[in-house]
Parts: C-alpha cells; structure tokens; sequence
C-alpha cells in the first residue's frame, strides 16, 4: 500500500509543487491549507489530492485535522511541515501581532502538526518529517527579524527531534530554501527582485518550486534512512552553511 504523505500549506506554491511531486511519485497525498479555498478547490480539481482547511497554528484543529486525515486515509508516516507565512516591519515598528502570528504559523505549527503523527511513526518504526524553513533563518535578514527567528527554530527542533527518533526508524530533516518564484516572493517588488536579490544568487535566476519538490522527494524516501538531521540549503549559492 502506498505510503501516506500529509503537506501543510500543500494548495499553493512549495507546497503545492511538493504534493503534486509526492503523488507522481506513488505516494497517498493529503494537502492542508489555512484559509484561501479557491486556491484549494481549484487545486484538488486539477490534482484529484484531497484538500483539508485548519490552521497549522491552531493546536485543537490539527489534531483533529489529522485524526480525520488518518482515519480516511490510513497513518501519516510523511509530514511535510510547508505552511508558513510572512509579515515583514524593521522590528523597531513591529507590532507584537506581526510577531506572534508568524512564530505561531512558522513555528508553534512544527508542535500542532507534528505531535499528532509522532508516537505512531515511532510505533510503526518509519517516519519521515521534512520541514521548510528558509535561507533567512539561517543568516537572518533585514525586516524579518520575526521571519527569521521562527525559520532558525525550525532548525533547532529538527536536530534534537531527530535525536529523539533516530532509533526508531523516524528521520527529521529540513530544507532551507532561498528565494524560490511563488507569491510570497512575487510581493517582493519587481525592482527590489531585480536590483537587490538576483544579483546576491550566483546561479543568477530564482529557484523553482519543484525544486524544493524534488529535495523533498529525496528526503522522503525509503532509502534516506541515515540521513536525519540535516538541513539542506537549496538556494542558488546565495548562503554556504
Ligand atoms: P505561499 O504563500 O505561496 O503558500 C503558503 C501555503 O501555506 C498556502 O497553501 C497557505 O494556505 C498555507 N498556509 C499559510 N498559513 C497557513 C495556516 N495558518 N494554516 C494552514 N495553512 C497555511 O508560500 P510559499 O510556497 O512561498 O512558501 C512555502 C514555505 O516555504 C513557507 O514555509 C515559506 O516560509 C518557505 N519559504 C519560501 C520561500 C520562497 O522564496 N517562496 C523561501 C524560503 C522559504 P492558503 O492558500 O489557504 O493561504
């Protein structure tokens, strides 16, 4: 039977290039997603993946989130954690809202979406978690001082759960991606993308969303077992860890 794989924020962008790789792949896809049900539906129209609407920073929607998701489609034992969002502000105007909502998306969502799928990997013995954090948690970038932290705790949470369950079949890794062409960066403005990013990619162009898809393919795999807590940069050279 083909493996369960549960994509968070999977209708759109990364996500939605991740779920649609995961299927060509053999796998049982599962996309949530928070809010914008035209993008979902048209989505599930053109994919056939069925679509979940909870909020990934709402600990009791999750968890029946995923009850429901399971009890339908059989144990998750892939959780990509891709949802995330932005609210950029120099944080000496930052409100605390603009704050709180993006640790709470970004990072409370590696707690709610995780922790309901974590005692059964370990009770099955094969779990794979592949989580999307950012090149701008990595070496911090200007305005995102929100951003960045709750993409550097990705990082953090990924290392010692993969300690946790390394011997137990369950893999922790995460992807940090640079500047990939989806909306969150398409509202980046033209100019800014031209005069300030792209010059900084040595590979000179933005990356694609189905190459994080393919990263995550890679990560997801039976035969990526000894690869756990690690994060992969795929960002065109822009940051060498
Ligand atoms: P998009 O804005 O294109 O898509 C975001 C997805 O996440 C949508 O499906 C959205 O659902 C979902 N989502 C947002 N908030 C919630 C929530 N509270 N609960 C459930 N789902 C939610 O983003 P990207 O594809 O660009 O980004 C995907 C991930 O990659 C993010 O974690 C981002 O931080 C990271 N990343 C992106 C980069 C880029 O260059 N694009 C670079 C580095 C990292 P809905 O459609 O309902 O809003």
């Amino acid at each position: 039977m083909a493996r369960v794989a549960l994509v968070t924020g999977g209708t759109r962008g990364i996500g939605a290039a991740i779920s649609r790789a995961l299927k060509a792949a053999g796998y049982t896809v599962v996309a949530n997603y928070g809010g914008n049900d035209e993008a979902a539906w048209k989505f599930k129209a053109e994919t056939g993946i069925p679509v979940y609407k909870f909020d990934v920073s709402d600990h009791t929607a999750c968890e029946a989130g995923i009850r429901t998701i399971e009890s339908e489609f059989g144990p998750i034992d892939i959780l990509v954690n891709n949802a995330g969002i932005t609210r950029d502000g120099m944080f000496h105007r930052m409100t605390f809202d603009q704050w709180s909502i993006v640790l709470r998306t970004n990072l409370d969502s590696m707690f709610t979406c995780t922790r309901p799928v974590i005692e059964g990997m370990r009770e099955r013995g094969f779990g794979r978690i592949i989580l999307i954090s950012s090149i701008n948690g990595q070496k911090g970038q200007m305005g995102q001082t929100n951003y960045s932290a709750a993409k550097a705790g990705v990082i953090g949470f990924a290392k010692a759960l993969a300690l946790e369950n390394a011997n137990k079949g369950v893999t922790v890794n995460v992807i940090a991606p640079g500047y990939i062409a989806t909306e969150m960066v398409q509202a980046v403005p033209e100019e800014v993308l031209k005069t300030k990013v792209l010059p900084l990619i040595p590979v000179g162009r933005l990356g694609e969303a189905e190459e994080i898809a393919r990263s995550v393919l890679f990560l997801a795999g039976e035969d990526a077992g000894f690869v756990t807590g690690s994060t992969l940069t795929v960002n065109g050279g822009q940051y060498m860890t």
